[in-house]
């Protein structure tokens, strides 16, 4: 038994069943506050550790918007849930040669995340929660940072909640799921209310669908493998499918504009992903290989590309930013 899935079953055992959410939001505290989760010896990879090109992309848009929304120089360059804080360091060099010389502020709850992201960003402001970001022009990005946020699950109507069962913890129903997520709402209504306030954009990028739909979309990954969702508390990743039609919605009811959903592919290839490529392997020949590969992996359909998708919020006072239309 993890030592996780002993404390849900004494609080299960205390308050009665909890819900999925609650489930949802111990297991993924647990989970990134113990350990650093990525790569080909953790559970899951991520773009921005396939390659460079990646961050590079995400900070040519935000430098080319920063550039368009008349180059304040009270912005701030901010990120939710920067991981290893690999995004911020190549999209950083872009932002940095292209003139931006604001602070770098960084929401992460994660102790050992916190301490990768500092040895590859000096200098950097770290915060708990989204609330304590500065009052800023923000150039903000969250790269599959709303797919760990707690989702409720609704059967007919009623919430779904996990129980303690002989040999582990169960469902308290089964049925047709509905599934809304005020904890990725909160936090996209957030970063919309410092938009419309401040100027600036924000980019988020995650596996989802562009309408809301009803389906149980709740995974665990563990070692690059799908697991149970009620196995192994704490020791596996959760996320869910983000509803990005309430991501949009919470973000334009708090006053900031949206840009049309993306797939992440197109949204790459707009930006110039290609031509980055050829400069790259032109400077390094014996990485040709790798290049290209990466460019697939990132852009292809039948990779990442078209699952992952991209969504812009921006100040109505910003020109909306570049690859979405
Ligand atoms: N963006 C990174 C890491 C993605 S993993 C990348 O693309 O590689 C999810 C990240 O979000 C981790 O850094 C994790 O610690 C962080 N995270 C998870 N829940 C969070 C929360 N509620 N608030 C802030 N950060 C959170």
């Amino acid at each position: 038994m993890t030592p996780l899935e002993r404390a849900l079953r004494q609080r299960i055992g205390a308050e009665g069943p909890i819900t999925v959410e609650a489930y949802m939001e111990a297991c993924n505290s647990y989970y990134y506050a113990t350990r650093d989760p990525l790569g080909a010896r953790g559970d899951f990879t991520t773009a921005p550790e396939i390659s460079q090109m990646f961050g590079e992309m995400v900070g040519a848009c935000l430098a080319d918007s920063w550039k368009r929304g008349g180059e304040p120089s009270d912005a701030i360059y901010a990120e939710l849930g920067p991981g290893r804080g690999t995004l911020a360091s190549d999209g950083l060099r872009i932002l940095r040669s292209a003139g931006f010389g604001g602070e770098v502020h960084l929401v992460e709850t994660s102790p050992v995340l916190r301490d990768l992201q500092q040895k590859a960003l000096p200098g950097a402001h770290w915060h708990e929660n989204i609330e304590e970001l500065p009052a800023r022009p923000l150039l903000l990005v969250a790269n599959e940072l709303l797919d760990a946020l707690p989702i409720r699950q609704h059967v007919a109507g009623i919430e779904r909640r996990v129980r303690v069962a002989a040999g582990g913890l169960a469902f308290d129903r089964d049925g047709d799921i509905a599934e809304t997520s005020p904890a990725r709402d909160e936090a996209v209504a957030a970063i919309a209310t410092c938009l419309a306030a401040k100027g600036g954009i924000a980019l988020f990028i995650d596996y989802g669908h562009e309408r809301s739909a009803p389906g149980d979309t709740l995974q665990a990954m563990r070692g690059h493998r799908f697991a149970p969702i009620l196995d192994k508390p704490g020791e596996q990743d959760l996320t869910a499918h983000v509803d990005f039609e309430a991501v949009a919605r919470s973000a334009s009811d708090a006053g900031a504009a949206v840009t049309p959903l993306v797939p992440q592919g197109q949204w790459l290839l707009r930006l110039g992903i290609e031509a980055r490529a050829q400069a790259l392997s032109r400077a390094n020949p014996e990485r040709v290989h790798e290049i290209e590969a990466a460019v697939h992996r990132l852009t292809s359909s039948v990779e990442m590309g078209t699952l992952f998708k991209v969504l812009g919020l921006h100040s109505r006072d910003w020109p909306a930013p570049a690859g979405f239309q």
